[in-house]
């Protein structure tokens, strides 16, 4: 079979793939700050005749590299950002290489490095002439902060996409048909007057006592939103001493609902509790809204693909080092984590994975139709275009993501399943760009799920890319 040459033309890759994550992982960049872990995605699609365009957006780390032309034109989404505090050496002991310093913890250093994979063994396939079509790589920057896809998509940057693939590594490999929670992340500040708050209060208006009014009347609000719903808070500025009574004072929140309407529905409900606080204590209040994001529409069709493609790639192949190394992180993770981590897994499945220590059998599909606790920019994407995810095992057992056991499996054995992942995105393409029929098939799915409901920016006009703001 013609797909297969997109195997080993990636498999020729590895050494260059896993020095390319290595490189990234050694060089942890936060959202939209990744000036050079993109440039190593760049470089290397340039020198494969890419054409890439850079800074889209308004962002300087997004950009996009096409190989080939006409339809189908297939996108692979790729990311690069780390995350702050998860610093930490490859080895099964909290240790960080800097205290206190970023890493990759949910292992965007393979992400990007297995798309780039990908695109080239498609781009050999294009160039030889065995198919034809088009291929797409997007480095998609601070995805953490669900800011790239979304700047992206507000620019029409998706929008020549037939369909459009992407993978998160993970603890299984598996096609992801779960979906994800559509959000906003909005900020209040509030300003209301400072003054000695023993010797003269009765001048002050406390920008604190409104954060604090508007963190009441959410939880109001909260017995009347749906269960699914998700509302959270910090305050980010609460003033600086108690005798000072607070002149400024920031609460930064996100909303999240499984669609983009009940998001905007509670926004809105937020908003108007924001204005009465302020009213309340005779401040004035400022509304930033900082990004805001769709829920994952998976689409069964290019997910169909994808499944085949895992299996008939098999297994990552993992060493008996890797294993040994997995075992020994997989220790300092609790069995409750564990456990949670096997929840939805079919049972046939469960008892196998949760005695071993690295587990990369593909899983078949499942969890369709649930509604994970987390958010994507890919959502973004999937209501643009059929969109097919996968997650691919390149952590121990039971390993959640954001820990510094990630970091320190995506730092060592991890790479090898990057190439695994590479090889699943590269025949996935090659199969959607080889048949017009499987792309037009998932067009017409895309339209019957998403009906009337077509793509609108989460983003308020004006909106800017948030570069002050980089902590998930
Ligand atoms: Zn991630």
């Amino acid at each position: 079979m013609a797909r297969a040459t997109v195997y080993e033309d990636v498999e020729s890759e590895r050494e260059r793939l896993t020095s390319m994550a290595q490189r990234i992982w050694e060089t942890p960049e936060l959202g939209l700050q990744e000036e050079e872990s993109a440039q190593v995605l760049i470089d290397r699609l340039m020198e494969e005749e890419f054409d890439v365009e850079v800074g889209l957006g308004g962002m300087p780390t997004a950009f996009k590299a096409s190989y080939g032309s006409g339809d189908p034109t297939v996108g692979i989404l790729g990311e690069y950002d780390a995350l702050p505090d998860l610093s930490q050496k490859v080895t099964a002991e909290h240790d960080p290489v800097e205290q206190g310093g970023p890493g990759h913890g949910c292992g965007h250093n393979l992400f990007g490095v297995a798309g780039v994979g990908g695109a080239i063994g498609v781009k050999r396939a294009i160039e030889r002439g065995d198919i034809d079509g088009t291929i797409e790589f997007y480095g998609c920057p601070a995805e953490e902060t669900l800011v790239g896809k979304v700047f992206m998509a507000r620019d029409g940057v998706f929008d020549g996409l037939d369909a459009a693939i992407t993978w998160h590594p993970s603890t299984l490999s598996t096609p992801t048909l779960d979906r994800s929670l559509a959000l906003d992340s909005i900020q209040f500040t509030f300003d209301g007057v400072s003054a000695h708050a023993a010797a003269a209060p009765e001048s002050g208006r406390s920008a604190l006592d409104a954060v604090e009014l508007l963190n009441t009347g959410v939880e109001y609000m909260r017995e009347h939103i749906s269960e699914k719903a998700r509302v959270h808070y910090v305050i980010t500025d609460g003033g600086d001493a108690p005798n000072v009574v607070p002149a400024k004072a920031t609460v930064w929140y996100y909303v999240r609902a499984p669609t983009r309407s009940e998001v905007e529905q509670i926004s809105d409900w937020l908003t108007d509790i924001a204005d009465g606080a302020a009213t309340m204590t005779q401040t004035d209040v400022n509304r930033r809204f900082i990004t805001g994001c769709w829920d994952f529409l998976p689409n069964r069709t290019v997910t169909d693909v994808i499944w085949e493609t895992m299996q008939e790639v098999g297994e990552v192949g993992y060493s008996d080092d890797d294993r040994t190394f997995a075992g020994k992180l997989k220790e300092t993770v609790s069995d409750e984590r564990i456990e949670a981590s096997l929840e939805d897994v079919p049972e046939e499945y469960a008892a196998e994975i949760r005695d071993a220590n690295l587990y990369d059998v593909p899983v078949p599909p499942h969890a369709e139709g649930d509604v994970g606790g987390g958010s994507t920019d890919v959502g973004d994407v999937s209501w643009i275009t059929p969109t097919g995810q996968f997650r691919a095992a390149t952590w121990a057992v039971g390993t959640p993501g954001h820990t510094w056991q990630a970091t320190a499996a995506n730092g060592d054995f991890g790479k090898q399943g990057a190439v695994y992942a590479a090889k699943v995105l590269g025949g996935t393409a090659y199969t959607l760009i080889e048949n017009p029929s499987i792309v037009a098939e998932a067009n017409e799915e895309f339209d019957a799920e998403t009906g009337e409901q077509s793509y609108e920016t989460p983003l308020p006009p004006e909106t800017e890319p948030p570069f002050d703001n980089t902590a998930p």
